[in-house]
């Protein structure tokens, strides 16, 4: 875990709510900056480095859509929390896979979204694995590589959102090993949740869609009813 306070990017037009995160999320305690517009803020994102960025979805200047794209399209593997005012937003959030790590939809409670900052910053500490831990894991025609955070089914490149190629990286990890969803919640999103099992469903159909996994054969990642979800390689057939 970090020894000084983590430093945390708000991107957020409106006035008070700006200012209202600026000083519960500096309770946690953390170094808050805040951008009041999409160019000031992705710019100050690029300028880095922050433990964790806090977005607005509708901004002046540029989405946070567009800011997230942009970050991840420069390799920046920053934790976001995106900000939506509505649901129909956050189905488009979710449904362009544009790398956010979680949302909130405004209104939101204060203590939630800086219990949902606490998870994310906790969920990169734990992910940031020590020195002696591998970089690369390898399955089969699977390959990993976490410093790189680059996947490969053959010589195929995987394209997978950091959730998913958080989720393949812990299921590689420990092969055979059968998890609960709340184990995967807890293990690979960072926070104990009720009710999320779905989330965790979608990322798993997706990730298998993305390996080729046939939901009634799969080869890497297996159903065990009742329980969860196993990764183990099953031989051609
Ligand atoms: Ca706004």
């Amino acid at each position: 875990m970090p020894t000084s306070p983590p430093h945390l990017l708000v991107i957020e037009d409106e006035y008070d709510i700006a200012a209202l995160l600026r000083l519960h999320l500096s309770e946690l305690p953390a170094h808050v900056d805040v951008a009041p517009d999409g160019p000031s803020g992705l710019a100050a994102a690029l300028g880095g480095p922050f433990d964790a960025i806090v977005l607005d979805l509708r901004l002046p200047g540029l989405s946070g859509l567009d800011i997230c794209r942009e970050l991840r399209s420069h390799g920046r593997r920053v934790p976001v929390l995106m900000l939506t005012a509505r649901a129909a937003e956050l189905d488009r959030v979710l449904g362009l896979e544009l790398g956010a790590d979680d949302y909130v939809t405004k209104p939101f409670s204060v203590l939630e979204l800086k219990a949902r900052v606490r998870a994310l910053l906790r969920r990169a500490a734990l992910s940031a694995a020590p020195a002696d831990a591998p970089s690369r894991l390898a399955s089969a025609e699977l390959s990993i590589d976490r410093v790189r955070r680059r996947a490969w089914l053959g010589t195929q490149e995987l394209v997978l959102t950091p959730r998913e190629f958080d989720l393949l990286w812990h299921f590689m990890g420990h092969p055979g090993r059968a998890f609960t969803r709340a184990e995967l919640l807890e293990q690979v999103w960072g926070y104990g949740h009720d009710g999320y099992d779905h989330t965790v469903n979608s990322h798993i159909n997706r990730l298998r869609a993305k390996l080729g996994d046939d939901r009634s054969e799969s080869r890497f990642i297996h159903t065990v009813w009742g329980v969860g979800y196993r990764f183990e390689v099953a031989e051609a057939s």
